[in-house]
């Protein structure tokens, strides 16, 4: 397809992100179900509920843009939910896998801020004013979901054993500092 206009390439851009969240409502009760601990499976599950508002809100974004609402099949939403099936389905214990449905949940979340950030700019510019505060409720709801897994990752890495536990021994500073 030819973009010629802005307006074009904004539809493009929501067109991903619909596909994108849409994949998402599929995979989110999965992704909580790979979680052990109850406080990630709440904020999974309670993501998933925001997730499918915001397949609405784009439909309305569509609508301020008085054009029609599609799809166009999101490929990097499709890798990263794969990925993260992935890293889920591997065997460790519970808070490494939690932490790393953690790592896989954030990839998505900063893909959509990405996403929904070049979407509202893009409105911005054109002057809709409505379609950019429906892109930015969302972009508010991405980042407080991926602050909320920060948390809960700071948390679980206080609670994890590591092999390097023992007071620092004369290099370890440098070999931090280098490897930071
Ligand atoms: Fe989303
Ligand atoms: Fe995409
Ligand atoms: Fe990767
Ligand atoms: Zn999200």
């Amino acid at each position: 397809m030819k973009v010629t206009s802005l307006d074009q390439l904004l539809q493009q851009e929501l067109q991903d992100l619909y596909d994108a969240e849409k994949q998402l409502v599929r995979a989110l009760p999965k992704m909580a179900k790979a979680a052990s601990s109850e406080e990630l499976r709440e904020a999974i599950t309670e993501h998933l509920e925001v997730t499918k508002g915001q397949v609405e809100r784009i439909e309305q974004v569509f609508e301020a843009l008085g054009a029609k609402a599609k799809s166009r099949p999101c490929a990097a939403m499709k890798g990263l939910i794969s990925e993260g099936q992935e890293v889920t389905e591997e065997d460790a214990p519970e808070a490494l896998k939690d932490l790393a449905v953690i790592g896989a949940a954030q990839r998505v979340e900063h893909y959509e801020m990405a996403g929904y950030g070049t979407a509202r700019a893009m409105a911005e510019r054109l002057g809709n004013k409505e379609a950019a505060r429906l892109l930015q409720e969302t972009l508010d709801e991405e980042k407080e979901a991926d602050q909320k897994l920060t948390e809960l990752a700071d948390s679980l890495l206080q609670s994890v054993e590591t092999t390097e536990a023992a007071p620092a021994r004369k290099g370890s500073t440098a070999r931090r500092a280098g490897g930071a």
